[in-house]
């Protein structure tokens, strides 16, 4: 670790909050891939549009033509070279990046082959534009170039404490439209699943989400499409209604999906929500750490096997989440993965029958030492409304 980050680890504070996320979380994440670099041989990292560059400067760059790059070598402070006219959006963490502004005249291309000096093994993001690797090859002759998944992507995994927090507020939030559901406040009947997907969606964003990412909202039969399509169909009574919503709040995603029921569960639907009940439950129960990930799709699995629904659960059991919605690690057979503290991920079972109807059940859990730490604690009953 550089000096300069050794001492701004001591007094985090002294420029203020920046979100949730503090100068010493960027720090100790600059130093962990850092560490990565040094393992694989990488001299420079080159961060672009995506999710790496927030992960370690809390900026999100917009994916325009205009070259927005930071340049992490392995000693001193990584450069962000930035449009000047993007400067405005950029907060500044003294010790984390300096900021280099390029004019319109300027070629941007050739100020990050400055900065990358006589760097010969160059980590790249996913997400930069082809464009800019393409201009930049002959500033770098003779440069090797390997993905940046390999030295940020493995950390972005394990969440730190301020992303956990990020998580948790997130998910409190969607819990709360959750309770506004399962209350009887959001109007069901005689109104489309497009009309309600609008309503959580506003809900949302009324609790405190940036933005929606998804507001699956399926009624009776539609409800066996686990990614259904909110339509024009009408929401009727005596009738199962799954609504899967979440978005983005200071950078961290929810997803949390609940089933309620249009007046007195008809029997068939009560005997498998019991069963869809003990599943998540069960997959919760198990994502430990060290369990590996597929544990906690076998653990949901097999009640729902046992039961005799095992072909109506179609899809694997769970999914990583944090920046991204859908991300690394994925709770499914073959993903031998060990869980590690900081792990977060959905436990969604479901069971989905073509024609009748379809259930799921989702929380988003973070694994911790102290066991599975859940982000979403609303009632998880299939809970049956007044019609
Ligand atoms: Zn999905
Ligand atoms: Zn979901
Ligand atoms: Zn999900």
């Amino acid at each position: 670790m550089p000096i300069i980050a050794r001492n701004l680890l001591c007094t985090p504070n002294v420029w203020g909050e920046m979100n949730a996320t503090q100068a010493s979380d960027y720090l100790s994440r600059l130093d962990r891939v850092r560490h990565a670099m040094t393992q694989s041989g990488v001299d420079a990292a080159l961060l672009s549009v995506g999710h790496d560059l927030p992960y370690l400067t809390g900026y999100h760059a917009m994916p325009l033509e205009r070259l927005t790059m930071l340049v992490v070598g392995r000693t001193g402070v990584p450069t962000m070279v930035v449009p000047r006219l993007e400067v405005p959006r950029v907060t500044p963490v003294p010790g984390v990046f300096t900021v280099v502004p390029w004019d319109e005249t300027e070629d941007p291309v050739k100020i990050v082959a400055d900065v990358l000096g006589d760097a010969r093994v160059i980590a790249i993001g996913d997400q930069m534009w082809a464009r800019f690797l393409v201009e930049l090859l002959p500033h770098v002759g003779g440069a090797r170039f390997i993905r940046a998944v390999d030295v940020v992507g493995a950390l972005r995994v394990s969440k730190d404490s301020s992303e956990i927090d990020a998580l948790a507020a997130a998910g409190a939030a969607a819990d709360r439209v959750a309770t506004q559901l399962q209350s009887g406040a959001i109007p069901l009947v005689g109104r489309t699943e497009a009309q309600v997907s609008a309503d959580l969606s506003a809900r949302l964003l009324a609790e405190g989400h940036d933005v929606v990412n998804f507001a699956i909202v399926a009624a009776g039969e539609n409800a066996a499409s686990p990614h259904h399509h909110p339509g024009s169909r009408v929401i009727r009574a005596g009738e199962i209604v799954l609504c899967d919503f979440g978005g983005t709040m200071n950078g961290y995603c929810s997803d949390i999906t609940r089933c309620v029921f249009t007046g007195k569960p008809t029997a068939d639907v009560r005997a498998a929500y019991d069963v869809l009940f003990a599943a998540q439950q069960a997959g919760v129960d198990a994502a430990v750490v060290g369990a590996a990930c597929e544990d906690v799709d076998a653990a949901a699995r097999a009640v729902i096997d046992d039961a005799g629904f095992g072909e109506y659960f179609v899809h694997r059991t769970g999914h990583g989440i944090g920046m991204e919605a859908h991300e690394e690690p994925y709770m499914v057979k073959g993903n031998r993965r060990a869980i590690e503290p900081g792990f977060a991920f959905s436990v969604e079972p479901g069971i989905y029958v073509s024609g009748k109807w379809g259930m799921r059940l989702e929380d988003i859990v973070v694994a911790t030492a102290n066991g599975p730490q859940s982000m979403n604690v609303v009632n998880h009953e299939l809970v049956a409304l007044d019609v």
